[in-house]
């Protein structure tokens, strides 16, 4: 099969845990890599960064083409729809040229289903999207705006199918955007094991200069708001100061874009800045306990690379959350003090995240996103 798929939000190649890139970019990335090792070609269309006109690889039979257009950001005075509707003539004229002929398009966030709206009418193949996020669920913290959930809606309407992480977003998706249930799939995003898995704690500590004595709680993510950040540093603070918890530390990893962060930059609170991927595993298994105290989470890729890693997660009962942390089981849906306190909890809770988190394979979501490419 050959694939196009559009990321017009970020460029998969770009370092996430800062700017706008995250699990997306993770998403892709596998994705892209899975169903390339099952056969499958995967051009991804993105625009230009940088003044860049490349196309890159992603590895055997994955390119990233740029095309030229200056990206939503970088020049606010036109309309999101405007920007969307001169990517994709250009897209469309870039296609034509290249004569491609694609079996489907694959499209990442409500943006790239715009693109693939224009692309539907000229090509006559199908759109397959992926929200990664919803608006109207984001929309009680205030960041984004009703424009938003109307461009969704118009996405999810000229869908020929979507691809959900988990029930919540499928829920959503039916009582707030009226989508109809049967163009809807469940398929679980998978996590990278050869990458995240249990390694030894001293080694890792050593490595980090982490003293051996020092628990640590540690926070992964984009610094905004709709990740709960601020909750944190409140809650670790007023519970480490009641518990007298003297050897507890919060570590948070993370882009600041807010120079605020940095300030708050404590003996026991420590901002670490953002941490390229492939140097990650070595924070998880530094660490004791993960948190995740989103306010809104799609999928939740720290939880379960915790978990991969071996390691229990607080996490708050939210979006696709519930679907990785089972109360009680592989850590709690909130809860500072019981993981603090029994050390025999952590390590049952740490083998339970191992296990659950070895059934969510990126092979897995392939294979299942494999066969509803075939429908
Ligand atoms: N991440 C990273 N370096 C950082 C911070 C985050 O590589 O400094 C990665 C993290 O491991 C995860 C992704 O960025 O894979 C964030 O995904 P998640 O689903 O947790 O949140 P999103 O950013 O999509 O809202």
């Amino acid at each position: 099969m050959k694939i196009a798929l559009i990321s017009y939000w970020s460029c998969p190649c770009l370092p996430v845990g800062q700017g706008k890139n995250g699990g997306m970019s993770i998403y892709i990335r596998n994705i892209a890599q899975s169903l390339s090792k099952r056969g499958h070609t995967v051009d991804i269309f993105t625009p230009v960064h940088d003044g860049n006109d490349t196309i890159n690889t992603l590895g055997k039979n994955i390119n990233v083409i740029h095309i030229s257009i200056p990206s939503y950001h970088h020049q606010v005075r036109l309309t999101a729809e405007k920007y969307v509707r001169r990517f994709s003539r250009n897209l469309i004229s870039s296609l034509t040229e290249r004569k491609d002929d694609y079996n489907l398009f694959y499209c990442h966030y409500y943006f790239s289903g715009l693109v693939g709206i224009e692309l539907k009418k000229e090509f006559n193949k199908p759109i397959f999207v992926t929200f990664h996020s919803l608006s109207k669920l984001k929309e009680e913290k205030g960041s984004d705006s009703h424009q938003r959930f109307l461009l969704e809606k118009k996405v999810s309407e000229k869908a020929n199918f979507i691809i959900v992480s988990g029930t919540d977003e499928k829920e959503n998706l039916i009582s707030f955007y009226k989508t109809s249930e049967n163009k809807i799939k469940i398929i679980p995003p998978g996590v990278n094991h050869n990458l995240f898995h249990k390694r030894d704690q001293a080694e890792s500590r050593k490595l980090l200069n982490i003293k051996p004595d020092n628990f640590i709680f540690l926070f992964v993510g984009r610094l905004e708001e709709t990740k709960g950040i601020n909750l944190l540093l409140d809650a670790f603070d007023k519970w480490q100061k009641n518990k007298k918890a003297k050897n507890a530390n919060l570590y948070v990893i993370g882009e600041s874009v807010n120079q605020k962060y940095q300030s708050l930059n404590q003996e026991k609170i420590k901002f670490i800045g953002q941490v390229p991927y492939s140097k990650l595993p070595y924070f998880y298994n530094a660490a004791d306990v993960v948190v995740v105290p989103s306010y809104y989470e799609s999928f939740g890729f720290v939880a379960l690379e915790a978990n991969s890693s071996g390691l229990p997660v607080i996490a708050s009962d939210v979006g696709g959350l519930p679907d990785i942390i089972k109360d009680g089981v592989n850590g709690y849906l909130f809860s500072m003090d019981k993981l603090y306190n029994n050390h025999i909890l952590r390590k049952i809770m740490g083998e339970n995240a191992i296990r659950i988190s070895s059934q969510f394979s990126w092979e897995k979501t392939a294979r299942k996103l494999e066969e509803y490419f075939y429908i």
